[in-house]
């Protein structure tokens, strides 16, 4: 498989965009995690990638969407992108993640591309709005790659994006990425409704014909106003993804992507390992884009390295969190955000101003840490990768008690939330051992 795959990275890409990729996104990329594994033994943090909401406004009306899409469009300028990005590169950081809303709907996302040549973005997107006349622009540009998503068939995709018409705006994206040979990714928040279409050979198999370089299989999160429980995955289906992933990568010439899990399949959460944070459309710094939670805003100027490393909400969300649980607290936990929030005066960073009444009615379920349930990766090329650039850090180690729940329902509940673990207590154990 790998012959496979290294002969389409050299017969169907363009040969600069491969180079700004191997370079910029992963060698700089990886001298960044090894300056952020560094830091953390110094007792500092930065984390080395960062996400950036640049814009709230959206063309479609997802299910499960967390962002204000149809509010007053709010954006991070241009100004306050290039300080950001600036500041993050002084910590040696050479990817950035780009979001949402639909981040195609900023006026200046391509200009602010452009002023950074030395780092790689990312950009997640609908697609809609990528003419062949921007994807000659991206390819020009060279250092940026978009990630479309795709939610399902034709019916399917206008059902969970709430417009009509989807699929094929977003295919018509992707083919114009794919004609001007821009390195082009497709994802999709895998639930109850796509599972069956998407997570399978012969959709993998599709996107090989196509051209599609990268994929990822993103796990449906019910946050948001609208959050749709019932799209959500049961634990045996979340199995079935964690195997399908570790599968495609020894049987397909395509790269897949996951945050959630180490070489060894255990769990993790890529906010509480402290390996990205996010910030919002208002420049709020949240620890991803589904917590919108902050203390802290970019617009305030604050260096940020001094606003990473200080004690408050972000460093005791990563070690609370990590003393509760490998998985999603989201999804979990809710209660925890919700406790941190109230102790650091943590302000509901959306313009509809429900994201507290949001988090209480969370009834917690299983997210990617199901104790007994780890697939450990099958690619060695993947396993390598992971030990050096991406696991938890030693954030569970240091952290992390495992209680060895099987199921959910075996966890202790008090008043239908668990019991806390807080970081003292966890502290105070692990040294007692
Ligand atoms: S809190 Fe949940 S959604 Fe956010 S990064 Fe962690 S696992 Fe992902």
């Amino acid at each position: 498989m790998y012959f496979r795959l290294a002969k389409r990275l050299l017969l169907e890409t363009d040969k600069r965009l491969l180079w700004k990729l191997a370079y910029q996104a992963g060698w700089k990329g990886f001298w960044s995690v090894q300056r952020h594994k560094k830091r953390l033994r110094k007792g500092q943090f930065f984390p080395p990638f960062l996400y950036l909401s640049i814009i709230n406004s959206c063309n479609l009306r997802c299910q499960g969407c967390w962002v204000d899409v149809a509010g007053k469009q709010t954006k991070i300028d241009l100004q306050a992108l290039n300080r950001t990005v600036n500041e993050a590169k002084t910590m040696g950081n050479a990817f950035f993640g780009i979001l949402g809303g639909e981040p195609f709907l900023h006026k200046e996302l391509l200009e602010f591309l452009g002023q950074h040549p030395d780092v790689y973005f990312q950009i997640f997107t609908n697609g809609h709005f990528i003419t062949d006349d921007v994807a000659k622009r991206l390819r020009a540009l060279g250092n940026v790659t978009p990630l479309i998503s795709v939610e399902g068939s034709e019916i399917i995709s206008n059902q969970r994006r709430g417009r009509d018409n989807v699929l094929s705006q977003t295919m018509q994206g992707i083919k114009n990425c794919l004609q001007n040979k821009v390195l082009t990714g497709v994802c999709t928040s895998v639930c109850k409704t796509n599972i069956n279409d998407l997570l399978t050979n012969t959709w993998v198999d599709r996107l090989i014909e196509m051209g599609v370089m990268y994929c990822w299989y993103h796990v449906y999160r019910p946050v948001g106003p609208e959050s749709l429980p019932e799209l959500s995955l049961s634990t045996e289906e979340l199995r079935r993804v964690r195997q399908f992933v570790v599968d495609t990568r020894v049987n397909k010439p395509i790269i897949v992507i996951d945050a959630y899990h180490d070489g060894e399949g255990r769990a993790l959460c890529p906010a509480v390992t402290g390996f990205t944070h996010h910030i919002g459309p208002g420049g709020d710094i949240e620890p991803c884009p589904v917590i919108q939670l902050a203390t802290e805003n970019i617009n305030e100027k604050k260096p940020l390295q001094e606003v990473f490393n200080k004690p408050g909400f972000l460093r005791e969300f990563r070690e609370l969190t990590a003393s509760n649980t490998r998985g999603c607290v989201i999804m979990e936990r809710p209660d925890i955000l919700l406790q941190l929030a109230e102790k650091y005066g943590a302000r509901d960073t959306s313009q509809r101003q429900t994201v507290f009444n949001e988090l209480q009615a969370i009834q917690p379920r299983h997210s990617q840490y199901v104790p007994g349930n780890e697939i450990p990766e099958r690619s060695w090329a993947v396993r390598l990768a992971k030990r050096f650039v991406f696991n938890d850090f030693g954030t569970y180690a240091k952290h992390f008690r495992s209680q060895n729940w099987q199921n959910p329902e075996d966890k202790p509940a008090v008043n239908g939330l668990l019991p806390v673990v807080s970081v003292e207590t966890s502290n105070q154990k692990n040294f007692n051992g």
